[in-house]
């Protein structure tokens, strides 16, 4: 009989977490403005909020922060992370952050200025952020595919070249560079090709411009070309990585990611004069140049886990489990983003809450009955989060609506994935009863989604 599959790891350590009751849940979604970012974290049972930071390290990456060197200049354990990176992306200049959206700070404050616009596919939250507090613009040019949530190709979360063409040139004097986010969180984790990337990179040289990888998931990225693009299959992932970044100019790095740490970043290139420009806003922002807003046990764990995460038994024990919960959720029927992506599911909230209009926002309605169903977490990707149109101030309902299942690394069992799905089921059973959503009585003119306050429509 062949040996069914199972993780690549076994447990040292547990931390207990504690259920409640629905009328405990009522009562704390209400006081959060049913915005799930104002829970406490001990009202939530199983927290699916984000894989960001919320991983679990391995034996080595703990011993490795006994060793954390904490000096101010010149700390081995900047050099042990420096090496890392050059060794698993070729970009010899690498400046520490304290997270991902630090580095993207540092780099966009001397590349992008008012009216320019950056290409790319699906902008992240904190990277459209970025571009448009600067009064830039984010150009969308992801495939159309990618919004056929029921639609099922290998990588849904490539660049439209045809756009991105059609961008560089009617506007290219405006495009400081390109960006390309691998995965495509945004679309819903989905994997970029390595054809893709080439063929961005083919039309970066044309039109003379740089590109930039917003690289959280890149590790995930290189899982998905192995094992769905044709000629990888026998490359190891370490060797896809190197040959991934060798289409880049530049990477930004959120590590709470893909380097397993709980916080951490980095901007890497092989552009002198990047890095240059990038030293004196990082030390502005950031701090000294060989720590970034790092500690130095933690920049030792960030290497150690670049290290094990771009090991392929790591990487598919991770996106097995998420293929997992993707199964049972088709077992059910619940239609979500397929296929499903490297770090979540994506469910289609429009398709399961029929009845509640968009401008009463399904996706975060959805996020609220999952809460007060079973405790968990979930976030919303949506029309909450996709901000007002920076110019005409209206809401923009032109994307995808969904509420994203966020995995965290090595925290969960497949049995706290089976009581997700089950949750998710009996919300489903009752979608026809749920025919209002939520209305914002209070929001931020950007990145409202942290701190907005809903009221519950009846
Ligand atoms: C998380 C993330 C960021 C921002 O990183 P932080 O560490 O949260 O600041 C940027 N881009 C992508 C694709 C991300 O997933």
């Amino acid at each position: 009989m062949e040996l069914p599959f199972a993780e690549s790891w076994k447990i040292k350590m547990v931390e207990p977490i504690r259920k409640s009751t629905r009328a405990e849940r009522e009562q704390w979604i209400k006081e959060a403005y049913y915005n799930v970012f104002q829970l406490k974290a001990d009202q939530v049972y199983i927290d699916l909020i984000t894989d960001s930071g919320t991983g679990s390290m391995t034996d080595r990456q703990w011993s490795e922060m006994m060793l954390g060197d904490e000096s101010y200049a010149g700390a081995t354990s900047f050099f042990k992370m420096k090496d890392m990176v050059t060794k698993i992306t070729g970009f010899e200049y690498v400046l520490p952050t304290h997270q991902g959206r630090a580095a993207e700070n540092v780099v966009f404050s001397f590349l992008v200025k008012e009216g320019d616009r950056v290409p790319g596919n699906s902008h992240f939250d904190t990277t459209k952020g970025h571009i448009e507090s600067r009064k830039a613009f984010a150009i969308d040019c992801t495939i159309d595919e990618a919004k056929d949530t029921q639609l099922e190709i290998p990588f849904k979360g490539n660049v439209d070249v045809a756009k991105l063409e059609k961008e560089l040139i009617e506007n290219g004097d405006k495009v400081p560079f390109i960006i390309v986010t691998v995965t495509n969180n945004t679309a819903g984790g989905q994997p970029v090709s390595m054809q893709n990337l080439k063929e961005v990179r083919e039309l970066s040289k044309k039109y003379n411009k740089r590109v930039i990888f917003d690289s959280a998931r890149f590790a995930e990225n290189a899982y998905f070309i192995k094992t769905r693009e044709e000629g990888y299959a026998n490359k190891t992932i370490k060797e896809i990585c190197l040959e991934m970044f060798s289409y880049a100019d530049g990477m930004t790095m959120s590590a709470k990611k893909d380097a397993i740490v709980n916080m951490g970043g980095f901007f890497a290139t092989h552009v002198e004069e990047w890095y240059e420009q990038a030293k004196i806003k990082g030390i502005i922002y950031e701090g000294y140049v060989t720590y970034g807003g790092m500690n130095g046990r933690d920049m030792n764990a960030l290497a150690v886990g670049l290290d094990e995460n771009t090991e392929f038994e790591n990487l598919e024990t991770r996106i097995k489990q998420v293929e997992y919960l993707a199964r049972l959720l088709d077992e059910y029927g619940i239609p979500y983003q397929r296929p499903a992506g490297g770090h979540a599911i994506f469910v289609d909230a429009p398709k399961v809450l029929t009845h509640v209009p968009k401008e009463e926002f399904p996706a975060q309605t959805l996020t609220v009955e999952l809460y007060l169903e079973a405790g968990i977490r979930g976030c919303e990707i949506g029309y909450l989060l996709a901000d007002r149109d920076p110019v005409t101030r209206q809401n923009r309902f032109n994307g995808l609506d969904l509420l994203r299942l966020a995995i965290p690394r090595r925290v969960y069992t497949d049995n706290h994935m089976a009581v997700v799905a089950a949750a998710l089921k009996n919300v489903y059973d009752r979608r026809e009863t749920i025919t209002r959503g939520v209305e914002i009585a209070w929001e931020a003119p950007i990145m409202r989604h942290f701190t907005v306050k809903l009221n519950r429509l009846k």
